[in-house]
């Protein structure tokens, strides 16, 4: 029996054909064939070569071998079924010894997945459906296998887009907040708005400032507020710095509350954001481009508790979910808002006589005209790892972290930047040779101190053996951050990057 999708869709001869296997290379010259034309032939062709005289690896016989005796539309013991592709890691695949079986297993599934997507887009009776729904399901951060929501926007509600990157999905926030309390602002551009007044923690993005320069609202119009010892935006000084800008006469239209902070993975306490933004009647927006995958993560999306209040949410699949840049969605909870900010109906694209339902164009949504398909590698991403894949990649990391942090706390020579557990994978710390360790003068300790973590990460990248990143944050001086996104690092990794800073660092 052919196997599901591409393959079934064949038609005449596909019952108890084993060459419908999707894994076989003749079931893909079968399938070019579909394809008319040019596209048709090349692929053939491409397929065909040496099909006869094909002098396969060992491997690849028995992968092909494995496949062919499987219709694996239940469960068996066909090399697909045994690979467990949430827990494949680039290291596992070639140029790995023993990598041949897992690479060839992978690809595979790569393509029947992405023929199964061609497939179905080429199909008249489907491509609206795909194309829209696609997008619009997963901006709305919706998945297949549980049709939960993830965010818990009340009924289903949301709106959003993918963007090109963190950056601008926070800029698209502040552009529909200033539209919904201004709408005028579109036409009539920034002198029909008073001077309005945007509010951030002092530990937030910089793109909250570019977004306000950009967009005309200028950065003296970003109201840095508070964070505490741990990096948290302090809920009383926020309100206390909205008071203070309306009685200047200021206009506040936008607070970004920071759900994962780049340098210490903060999360800012979005309940108490959201009372203030709700009295004082101000757009919420939730900046999770770091931390907002945490969503996906039964244990650690508590942290987010608050984010469905928020009117707005910038989250990164690039970032903790390892999806290859550019993946990010600013996501709105009012529908419609986007569309009406943004649309000028260039009558040229989105023709209002066209033949199908028209809420299916969504392009006019976004400020770019052609672009990629950002959801695409999002979409076969899950597809392949599934929402509980994708969980158990981004507990392992905070579960390393935590590791990293139990180990160097109270390490001799290790001190950390902040008391207690970090909320994200962010561990941040000083390593201080033994030559600083005991210096009683605090002013030579703090300047010495500054210059070890730009020393030892030079020495990291001349060794080439590791390389984590530093910085200065407020009036602290140059200090580690370990931020650990890929899960496929080890415990064994972690052991060895606290031996290597040791060892770089000893002579200080
Ligand atoms: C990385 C980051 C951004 C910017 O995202 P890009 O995709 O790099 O543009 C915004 N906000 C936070 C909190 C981030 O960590």
């Amino acid at each position: 029996m052919a196997s599901t999708g591409f393959w079934s869709r064949e038609g005449e001869n596909a019952a108890g054909d084993s060459n419908q296997s999707p894994s076989t290379p003749r079931a893909w010259c079968l399938a070019a064939q579909k394809f008319t034309g040019d596209l048709g032939s090349k692929l053939y062709a491409l397929l065909n070569v040496g099909e006869g005289n094909k002098t396969a690896s060992s491997a690849t016989k028995k992968v092909l071998a494995a496949s062919e005796n499987c219709d694996c539309n239940k469960p068996c013991n066909c090399s697909k079924r045994n690979l467990d592709l949430s827990n494949l890691y680039s290291t596992d695949l070639l140029p790995a010894s023993d990598g041949d079986l897992a690479t060839i297993t992978f690809l595979q599934e790569v393509v029947d997945l992405m023929l199964a997507y061609i497939v179905t887009s080429f199909d008249r009776s489907t491509k609206v459906h795909i194309r829209g729904r696609a997008s619009v399901r997963a901006a709305g951060v919706r998945h297949s296998e549980e049709d939960e929501e993830i965010i818990g926007w009340q009924d289903g509600q949301g709106d959003g887009i993918f963007s090109p990157g963190g950056a601008i999905s926070n800029m698209y926030a502040m552009l529909v907040a200033r539209f919904k309390m201004f709408p005028e602002v579109k036409e009539k551009g920034m002198s029909s708005v008073p001077r309005l007044a945007a509010f951030t923690s002092e530990h937030s993005h910089f793109s909250i400032k570019k977004g306000a320069a950009a967009l005309g609202i200028g950065t003296d119009s970003v109201i840095c507020i508070k964070a505490d010892e741990s990096g948290k935006m302090m809920p009383l000084d926020l309100e206390r710095r909205i008071v203070e800008a309306k009685q200047k006469g200021l206009v506040p239209f936008f607070v970004s509350a920071t759900a994962g902070t780049t340098v210490y993975g903060a999360f800012d306490p979005l309940h108490a954001v959201a009372d203030i933004c709700k009295k004082h009647n101000i757009w919420m927006h939730v900046d999770g481009a770091w931390g907002g995958s945490l969503l996906m993560s039964r244990k650690h999306r508590w942290k987010l508790d608050g984010v469905e209040r928020a009117n707005s949410v910038t989250w990164n699949p690039h970032k903790m979910m390892s999806v290859p840049l550019q993946s990010s969605a600013l996501l709105v909870r009012e529908e419609g808002l986007m569309q009406n900010c943004n649309q000028l109906q260039a009558c040229y694209l989105f023709q209002q006589d066209k033949h199908y339902d028209l809420s299916y164009d969504t392009g006019d949504k976004a400020l770019q005209c052609g672009r990629h398909v950002d959801i695409f590698k999002l979409w076969l991403m899950w597809r392949a790892k599934g929402t509980f894949g994708f969980e158990a990649q981004i507990d392992k990391c905070l579960e390393l972290s935590e590791y990293l942090y139990n180990k160097i706390k109270d390490r001799e020579g290790y001190e950390m930047v902040f008391d207690g557990k970090p909320q994200h994978t962010n561990v941040c710390f000083w390593y201080l040779p033994p030559g600083i360790r005991y210096l009683e003068d605090k002013e030579e300790r703090r300047r010495r101190l500054h210059k070890v973590a730009p020393a030892i990460k030079a020495r990291m990248m001349e060794n080439g053996t590791t390389m984590v990143s530093y910085q200065p944050q407020g009036d602290k001086v140059n200090f580690f951050r370990m931020v650990i996104s890929n899960p496929a690092a080890t415990f064994e990794d972690i052991d060895f990057l606290i031996e290597e800073i040791d060892r770089l660092g000893q002579d200080l």
